[in-house]
């Protein structure tokens, strides 16, 4: 085989985690088939399993919270404007009953120097079971009460802000085992914690390739 026979896909597919290239503007030019169907079904998205449902949206359709998406688009900027070539962080993806710990890995591919798109690829480092927290279900707009309290969910961490303790950011199962709501709207935000380890880790000390 001639290796001008090997697509993007071929080699996002083989690639550990879920893989994927965005172009410059941010919208998606190819993911990796397998992972990303694993990952779509797990986290209760069963319609963005197809890559070709996901080929040629924006990578922000995808990101909850605006914070979460600013920091993304910040990324990328800073990526492009600098001499560094990527960046990683960890964060937490959970599904109502586990807690799933992954490191994204984003990295910008130049061809000749010049800028052509970024590779994004988030690996799962560790998974484990836990009873369901239903605040973390998929639920449909309109169900819950406008009276419901409004929590603010970390888009890294996971961790909850409790509407009655607004300075303590509690894990989701510190917000269920202290009678955390259930019926809860979730906002999403950036911890205090979290918005300082990315901003070391997007504008510290560039990493050697
Ligand atoms: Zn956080």
């Amino acid at each position: 085989m001639h290796l001008d026979r090997i697509t993007t896909r071929t080699l996002l597919d083989a690639l550990p985690g879920v893989a994927y290239v965005v172009d410059l503007e941010g919208r998606i030019l190819a993911c990796g088939q397998g992972p990303w169907r694993e990952f779509a079904e797990a986290n209760g998205a069963p319609a963005l399993a197809d890559p070709r449902v996901v080929t040629g949206r924006t990578l922000t359709e995808f990101i909850e919270g605006e914070a979460a998406r600013e920091a993304d688009a910040c990324i990328r900027r800073s990526l492009l404007l600098s001499r560094r070539d990527r960046v990683a962080y960890d964060f937490r993806c959970d599904s109502p009953d586990r807690i799933r710990r992954m490191r994204m890995h984003i990295r910008l591919l130049r061809d000749g120097g010049e800028p052509q798109a970024f590779l994004y690829q988030s690996l799962l480092l560790s998974e484990r079971q836990r009873p369901a927290l239903p605040l973390f279900a998929p639920r449909l707009p309109g169900l819950l009460d406008e009276e419901s309290p409004i929590v603010t969910a970390c888009s890294y961490c996971k961790r909850l802000r409790h509407p009655s303790m607004l300075q303590v950011w509690l894990t989701p199962e510190e917000y269920a085992g202290n009678g955390g709501r259930n019926d809860a709207r979730v906002s999403h935000g950036i911890c205090g914690d979290c918005y300082a380890r990315v901003n070391a880790e997007f504008f510290g000390e560039p990493e050697r390739s």
